[in-house]
């Protein structure tokens, strides 16, 4: 079956979208009663590099209940790629994309080719991650935290003006929890007029966090993969029982890089707020995990108090 979202491929289009999908949904609170009407607008707003799964389609449904309209970006985004990784072999699979988006209720689809983003090349001026985009996925992706946070921040330029007195909302995951931080972090020093919604992570039933590079694994891969949210869920039980101490993280981190095609990166427990160690004792207590599966690198993370 084709879907009948409208994909805007530039910028522009993605204007006269935006002024149709706002004139519809102003339309539609109209018909829908006055209390309604009387409130303003919401827009929610979804980024993603597409080859879209069920963690996507997640962060799509919340869009879809707490906003009036409903857009979606799929752009991978070049700048947040080191030199060596996935950018050429990154899942592209817009026909299906739009299936889901479809599916799920998007309004208007913003798919934009890297020329459009980046007219001439590569920008001069972009957005630094400061410390905190230096540690963890920083430390051995140099970059990705500043590439991820321009591409945002040009998202939250393009698209607010679009909106205009309505509330954009845009919604992201907790799967990339470091990533989560530097956009909040990005709103509050930037004066971004976006309320960030942060959506919790969603798994297979094993265990295994949803994400496009699974799709890289073999099946032999993707069973040794399993280690990383059962050695998360082993860290919980311990602590949750009182059995948590430094030299179980140890014990984990030996767990997850002795299982047979695992090569850790890191295993790290953080204040969720902060990112630093925990030192408050009501601080929520997040533990951070990077692997190698073969030559997939995958992460994930849980609140383990
Ligand atoms: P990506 O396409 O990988 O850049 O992800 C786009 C958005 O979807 C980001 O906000 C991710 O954190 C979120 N996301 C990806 N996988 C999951 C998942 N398994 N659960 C929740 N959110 C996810």
């Amino acid at each position: 079956m084709t879907s009948h979202i409208p994909i805007a491929h530039t910028i522009s289009d993605l204007a006269s979208e935006m002024i149709l999908a706002m004139k519809k949904a102003t339309a539609h609170a109209a018909k829908s009663g006055e209390e309604k009407a009387k409130k303003s607008l919401s827009v929610g707003f979804v980024a993603t590099m597409g080859a879209l799964h069920e963690g996507h389609a997640t962060l799509i449904r919340r869009a879809r209940e707490q906003n009036d309209v409903v857009v979606l970006s799929i752009f991978v985004n070049p700048l947040q790629f080191g030199p060596g990784e996935d950018f050429d072999r990154y899942p592209r699979t817009l026909q299906a994309d739009t299936e889901l988006a479809a599916h799920v209720g998007v309004d208007v689809i913003f798919a934009p080719e890297v020329e459009d983003m980046y007219p001439g090349g590569n920008p001069k001026i972009t957005v630094s991650s400061g410390k905190l985009g230096t540690l963890f996925e920083g430390k051995t992706r140099p970059g990705h935290f500043d590439g991820a946070l321009t591409v945002v921040n040009k998202f939250f330029n393009i698209l607010k003006p679009m909106v205009g007195q309505a509330t954009l909302n845009a919604y992201f995951g907790q799967k990339d929890a470091q990533q989560l931080a530097l956009i909040q972090r990005m709103v509050k020093d930037c004066n971004h007029d976006v309320v960030i919604k942060p959506v919790p992570i969603v798994r297979a039933d094993d265990g295994l966090a949803l994400s496009s590079r699974n799709q890289y694994l073999s099946a032999e891969e993707r069973e040794s993969a399993l280690v990383l949210s059962r050695t998360l869920a082993t860290l919980r039980e311990q602590y949750i029982t009182g059995a948590f101490s430094p030299e179980q993280v140890e014990q984990a981190r030996q767990t997850i890089d002795g299982t047979d095609g695992v090569r850790l990166d890191y295993l790290e427990v953080v204040d969720t707020d902060t990112f630093e160690e925990p030192v408050d004792e009501k601080a929520r207590v997040l533990a951070l995990v990077a692997a190698y599966v073969g030559n997939t690198r995958l992460i994930d993370n849980m609140e383990i108090n």
